[in-house]
């Protein structure tokens, strides 16, 4: 039976957590294609939006910070903040969340299946629970909770622990 550990995480080692799950991810023999369509970053008009657990949120939001943004961009059409308009690109494709990696286009291949990638978010989930968070947010929304967070300093973002934070409604 599952059993999620509860104890407490600094920030730079539920980032290297999180990096190492993407890691994993990218060792998987399912074989999907990105070619960086972007059209599963129009959240309008795909109707989705990616949920991200708060280890995701801080390694994208500590690359927003790497790359100089400190603020999310805000958008007006309904695309994801992270998509840039003058390049159509993703300010932080290396680093994007779970949901990015396996929600596949059609054109890639679709979706991976739960069960494929079912103990990966596990570990994301039980990240969350030990960063303090309650549960995977929107990416906007948990990206505008990330960011301050996440300070650099010379080396990377410092480790900090990150205190219990009140619960909150799921959106899921
Ligand atoms: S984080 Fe990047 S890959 Fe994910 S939806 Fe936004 S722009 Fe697209």
């Amino acid at each position: 039976m599952r059993k999620p550990s509860r104890e407490l995480i600094s920030q730079q080692e539920a980032i290297e957590a999180v990096k190492a799950v993407y890691g994993e991810l990218e060792n998987r023999p399912v074989e999907r294609d990105c070619i960086r369509r972007t059209e599963c970053c129009q959240f309008k008009l795909t109707g989705k939006t990616p949920y991200l657990t708060a280890g995701e949120a801080l390694v994208t939001a500590a690359a927003l910070q790497q790359s100089g943004v400190n603020k999310l961009p805000a958008k007006e059409d309904g695309s994801c903040p992270l998509l840039k308009p003058e390049t159509g690109r993703c300010i932080a494709y290396e680093d994007r969340p779970f949901s990015c990696r396996t929600h596949f286009c059609v054109a890639a291949g679709g979706p991976y299946s739960r069960k494929e990638v079912q103990d990966l978010i596990w570990r994301l989930e039980d990240l969350d629970t030990r960063l303090g968070g309650v549960g995977a947010q929107t990416l906007p929304a948990a990206l505008k909770e990330a960011l301050p967070k996440v300070t650099m300093r010379k080396g990377g973002p410092t480790a900090q622990i990150h205190s219990k934070a009140a619960p909150r409604a799921r959106g899921r």
